[in-house]
């Protein structure tokens, strides 16, 4: 079903297209419509079949009501979570699905493991949407950082994560400081006894919406982003499909000579490899296509235009060897990877001077990707936020000092970008 039949603002609606979400999901589906309505929701979701943008839609169209009508509450939607990580990744499905509403809400994310002195600076003057893990959000509470006394919609995101986590006490003392007339939205992958028991004492008539593993749409892409030197990025390739076994990875490019001259330079390093663009002839895209298909070429490059038509079910990796122009075209690009549920791969290679591009991407997207570096193509380029150094060979952690090696590869590099060799 289309987003736009499911009863929600424009400018969610538009947000979801954004996003690159085609159709919804059939959590989406079955659960948007009744939460728009008021009524409690159970819903049996797993990671990766869009539960989470199941609930943050409803909140956000909910809370623009109620800004609209004037009746703004100290505190409209609390989303309880297990974890840091996912408390940060609901906060940013938040902020980016929000972004083309009329009026921002002030999304506040809470957790455990840094000083509460930030998130007590930020709750200041209020929030209109918080999400939290309960250890630190009754600590919040405990500071008057936060009241939760008119709460109008509480979601339980992973709730049998949270109890297996051992959350137990601490939800019941959230549980306790909520009002009692509220909505409730209930979402758990699995339903133990303890769980189901939870469910009971918190909803109220819900419409319980069950959705079979198999159902689940949504794709599962990880997403990597790497820093290198431009130079480096054709010997990086190579690597990654040596080092980590891709079999079958499509590579984005930006101009048609670009996907000739890698693919000669590749092959030329014994990977088959094969370009895609608008110039070659029916038959030979379909020949090149076909061997791709088939397995016989590991390595496709291809240019946007003509990766557009490419279905593949279950294209495991998708690199972006030059970053796209557009967000949407970023979009584009990774849904070509963990189609049909399953779980793809979508690398981009970054350097200082696409950095701030990235950044963009990252920001319109509404994530944030760690920026890896590989051992033995680290880059150069000092401007570049590293936030992790991972060894390509999986032998743990590389210290950010230059080896020697490293340094003469550098060089060749330098020279060979100063003789025109560059890729
Ligand atoms: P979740 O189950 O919420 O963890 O979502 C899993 C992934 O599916 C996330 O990367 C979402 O961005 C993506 N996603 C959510 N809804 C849709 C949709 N309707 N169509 C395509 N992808 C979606």
């Amino acid at each position: 079903m289309s987003f736009a039949e499911l009863g929600l603002h424009p400018a969610l609606i538009q947000a979801t297209v954004d996003l690159g979400y085609r159709h919804a999901t059939p959590v989406q589906t079955a659960a948007i419509p009744v939460a728009l309505g008021g009524q409690d929701v159970l819903a049996q979701a797993q990671t990766g079949s869009g539960k989470t943008a199941a609930f943050c839609l409803p909140l956000l169209h909910g809370w623009q009501q109620h800004y609209q009508a004037g009746l703004r509450r100290p505190l409209h939607g609390l989303v309880l979570v297990p974890t840091r990580e996912l408390a940060q990744q609901v906060g940013a499905v938040l902020e980016a699905l929000a972004r083309g509403l009329p009026e921002q809400p002030k999304v506040v994310t809470l957790y455990g493991g840094v000083s509460i002195n930030p998130q007590l600076m930020r709750l200041r003057g209020g929030a209109d949407l918080v999400v939290a893990t309960p250890g630190r959000l009754l600590d919040v509470v405990d500071h008057n950082g936060l009241k939760l006394s008119e709460l109008a919609v509480l979601v339980l995101d992973e709730a049998d994560r949270l109890l297996e986590l051992g959350f137990a006490d601490e939800l019941a003392s959230v549980l306790d400081r909520l009002p009692s007339r509220r909505q409730n939205l209930f979402f758990s992958a699995t339903f133990p006894p303890a769980v189901r028991r939870l469910a009971g004492q918190l909803l109220h008539k819900p419409a319980k919406v069950e959705i079979a593993m198999e159902a689940a749409a949504a794709p599962d892409i990880v997403q990597r982003a790497i820093a290198v030197d431009e130079g480096q990025r054709t010997a990086l390739l190579a690597h990654l499909c040596q080092a980590e076994g891709w079999r079958q990875v499509l590579v984005f490019v930006a101009t048609k000579l670009a996907t000739e001259r890698l693919a000669e330079k590749l092959r030329r390093q014994g990977l088959s490899a094969a370009a895609l663009h608008g110039e070659l002839s029916q038959g030979a895209r379909s020949t090149v296509l076909a061997g791709f298909r088939a397995g016989h070429t590991a390595i496709l490059l291809a240019t946007d235009l003509a990766a557009r038509g490419i279905d593949i079910a279950e294209l495991p990796v998708v690199l972006n060897y030059d970053l796209p122009r557009s967000t949407e075209d970023y979009t584009h690009r990774i849904g070509r990877t963990g189609r049909a549920g399953e779980r793809g791969m979508a690398v981009s290679f970054v350097s200082a001077a696409t950095e701030a591009h990235f950044k963009l991407i990252e920001k319109r997207q509404g994530l944030r990707v760690a920026r890896e570096q590989i051992a033995g193509f680290e880059s150069s380029e000092a401007v570049l936020p590293t936030t992790s150094l991972v060894a390509a060979d999986g032998g743990g952690v590389k210290g950010k000092r230059k080896s020697k090696k490293d340094k003469l590869r550098e060089a060749a590099a330098a020279e060979a970008t100063r003789t025109g060799g560059k890729d």
